[in-house]
Formats: C-alpha cells, structure tokens, sequence
C-alpha cells in the first residue's frame, strides 16, 4: 500500500504553475529520485510532502492524513513527527553547539531528550563525527556540517526522510558516497526515502524515478537496471 499518495496537486506563484496537476504515489520503505532541471518544480514538490507549504489545489495524504485538513498545530506535529528534512545548505543554528542543534527538533516536539540524545551519539559515531558534536556549527568543514545535519534529520526516527539537493554541493565522489549513505541509513531506519536532485549520476543510484518538468510529471521511471539498494548496514 502507499504511504503517499499526491492526488492532482498545483501549486503557482503568481500566474505561473511551479506544479500543474501532479500525481504521483510513494511506497513505504520506497527510495526515490525526484530528477528534474533548476525551475522544475522539485523543491515545490518536497516541501508539499513536507508540510512546508499546502498546494493550491489537489490533496496529499500520508499515512492515511489529509494534509490540507490540518491546522498549523498538527502540520507542526506531522513535520515533528513523520518527516526528517536534509537541505543542500544545513540551517544549524550558529549560535548552539552541533549536539544542541542535533536535540532542537526533540525539545521543539516535546519528546524525551535522553533516548534521541542516544541515537545521535550513536549515528554520530557510526558517520565518524563523534568529535564535532560539541563544536559550533562554524568550526566544522562542509562535509562534517552536512552529517551533523543528516543525524539532526534521523535522530526521531522519521518515517519520510525528505532530501533537497543534498549532493548540490559536493564534487562527483561526494556525491555518490553522500547518496549511498542516505539509503543506507534510509534502509536501517526503514524510512521512506526521497531525494531531489537535478544531478543524472545521482539520480541513476535509484531504481525509482519520477521526472519532472515545468511541474509536471514527465515519466516515473523503475529501472531494473539501476545500481542496486545498498545492504543494510551490520550496526
Ligand atoms: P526546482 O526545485 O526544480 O529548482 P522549484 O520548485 O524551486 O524548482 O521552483 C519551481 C518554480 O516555481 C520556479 O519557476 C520558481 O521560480 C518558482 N518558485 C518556487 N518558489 C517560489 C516562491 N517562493 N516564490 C515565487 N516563485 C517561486
């Protein structure tokens, strides 16, 4: 059954459609690419699913919800909850140290800090910045920051783990590590993956596509000859 299901959504800005009548469905557990060139509609699209924004028309429901029937609590509550986000650029607060960035998202929710502050300490290790947690966010490299972000994004478990360019910054080898590592911590988790990217060689690590353009869906591709899942990690 799907987790997500986008029925007919359109979102504009003005006169202009960022997306036009998309449909488009989403496994639980699935890991997708959502490929398509700059203006396409892809960031649209992830915060849709996210809860960022509502569309203007059609329905996303997820997990059996209708997002356009809850109010601001509960879509704080379901991105809270169900969505762990990882941007290009990493919005950790510069003035707390990387483990309090890590731990906002839980004292935001109201959860119990000690077992998330667990699985950080865990996954920090696990991504080999064990030492950078209680640095600030500025004394870190690019690449630290982006696994300070990725444990931020894990730390509650999500069930949707949303990825907006997460590669867009790095060089090709980067790039390819940063995507296998996400559907392998996406797979331990059990999380459904979606990672946007305007990047082919990013792109062609998923089995699953969909491509779009001028916000429409141009094909959902599932290509048996993709590079396989990764095996879920030992740890
Ligand atoms: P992509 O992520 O594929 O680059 P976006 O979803 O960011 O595409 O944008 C799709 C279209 O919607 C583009 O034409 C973009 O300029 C427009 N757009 C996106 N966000 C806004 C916004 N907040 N205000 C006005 N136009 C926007």
């Amino acid at each position: 059954m799907s987790l997500v299901n986008v029925n007919n959504v359109s979102k504009k800005y003005g006169n202009q459609f960022a997306l036009k009548n998309l449909s488009l469905e989403l496994e639980e557990k699935g890991q997708y690419a959502i490929l398509g060139a700059s203006g396409s509609g892809k960031s649209t699209l992830l915060y849709l699913l996210g809860g960022l924004d509502k569309p203007d028309q059609g329905e996303i429901e997820v997990d059996g919800l209708s997002l356009s029937k809850l109010d601001d609590q509960e879509m704080a509550d379901y991105r809270n909850t169900k969505i762990g986000f990882i941007f290009q650029f990493h919005f950790l607060l510069p003035s707390i140290n990387c483990m309090k960035n890590i731990l906002l998202p839980a004292e935001i929710g109201g959860h119990k800090v000690g077992p998330v502050k667990k699985q950080a300490l865990e996954l920090a290790d696990y991504l080999g910045i064990s030492q950078c947690l209680k640095k600030f966010p500025y004394e870190l490299s690019g690449g630290e920051q982006q696994r300070v972000n990725i444990v931020r994004a894990l730390s509650l478990k999500p069930q949707i783990l949303l990825c907006d360019e997460p590669t867009g910054n790095l060089d090709s080898e980067n790039s390819q590590k940063v995507t296998l590592l996400l559907q392998k911590l996406s797979l331990e988790f059990q999380s459904t993956l979606a990672v946007v990217t305007h990047d082919p060689s990013v792109a062609q690590r998923f089995q699953q596509k969909f491509v779009l353009k001028d916000g429409q869906l141009l094909e959902a591709q599932r290509a048996p000859d993709a590079a396989p899942p990764p095996p879920a990690p030992e740890n």
